[in-house]
């Protein structure tokens, strides 16, 4: 699959489309963005309700309530930082929710919009609180950084000719519902997964480092946590996790050298 990566190469062919760019926070990249937030916000909210109508809730209160506290103090840590900068309104439209389901599966995500959805085969090896705010540091700032909006406007350059969101999911619904779900890391439902590209997963461990220091989770133990992933990888069954965030020594030494920054931000809780 041809993939359009970047916005500066493309300008003319993205003028003719009438195809926009937006800016990531914090790193400043440009990046390319065809769908509307609206059209986005609306197509989570449907996905979301769907994922959870088919998909059990855990009945572990202590496990559930710890998804939600590391949720909430992530989600005060972003807006602080979106207000400081005045980026509040890109959080417009947001009902943050966090919740953990039932599931063996080793994964994670956070659709437009704030929904966060955790599986409780992911806690053997986020561990502790920490661990936990790392991966959910990492899944938000996917998110916040609108890099579902931007594979989506992708693969909609690259496998529909740039066809408006609407308008492709009214001639192949099917075919742009999983374009969708693999943009948003639930790929492994419909048997379809990309990884995130290297520059995605560099900016969310960049801003998901921060976010977590913000949140009074030191940012050191995230090395702890990309290593326990790490081993995962050559175990029987790699987690789906891996297929969209893989773990490596070069991430582990990126996410070092990014530590004297994120503990600018870290301020240990009280
Ligand atoms: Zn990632």
């Amino acid at each position: 699959m041809k993939v359009l990566r970047d916005c500066g190469s493309i300008v003319a062919v993205l003028f003719l489309l009438l195809v926009s760019c937006s800016t990531v926070p914090i790193t400043g990249r440009t990046q390319l963005d065809i769908v509307p937030n609206s059209t986005m916000l609306a197509m989570s909210l449907q996905e979301y309700d769907t994922f959870l109508k088919s998909h059990q809730l855990s009945s572990d209160r202590e496990q559930t309530q710890m998804v939600k506290r590391v949720g909430e103090r992530i989600q005060r840590a972003v807006e602080q930082y979106f207000a400081q900068h005045q980026l509040s309104r890109e959080l417009a439209g947001y009902g943050w929710e966090f919740n953990l389901v039932e599931s063996d599966e080793v994964n994670a995500w956070c659709m437009s919009g704030g929904k966060v959805v955790v599986y409780t085969g992911i806690l053997a090896i986020t561990q502790d609180e920490a661990g936990l705010a790392t991966v959910m540091g990492h899944e938000i700032a996917h998110a916040v950084a609108k890099h579902g909006n931007e594979r989506m406007s992708q693969a909609l350059m690259a496998q529909m000719g740039g066809t408006a969101l609407s308008v492709a999911l009214a001639q192949k619904p099917q075919q742009t519902r999983e374009l969708w779900m693999t943009a948003f890391g639930l790929g492994a439902e419909v048997g379809v997964l990309l990884p995130y590209g290297r520059l995605q997963e560099e900016e969310a461990d960049h801003l998901g480092l921060i976010f977590m220091a913000m949140a009074g989770y030191d940012p050191n133990t995230a090395i702890a946590f990309w290593q326990r992933m790490s081993a995962k990888k050559d175990s029987k069954s790699p987690p789906a996790f891996l297929s969209t965030h893989p773990s490596d020594e070069t991430r582990i030494r990126k996410i070092k050298a990014l530590l004297p920054e994120a503990m600018r931000y870290y301020t240990k809780p009280r």
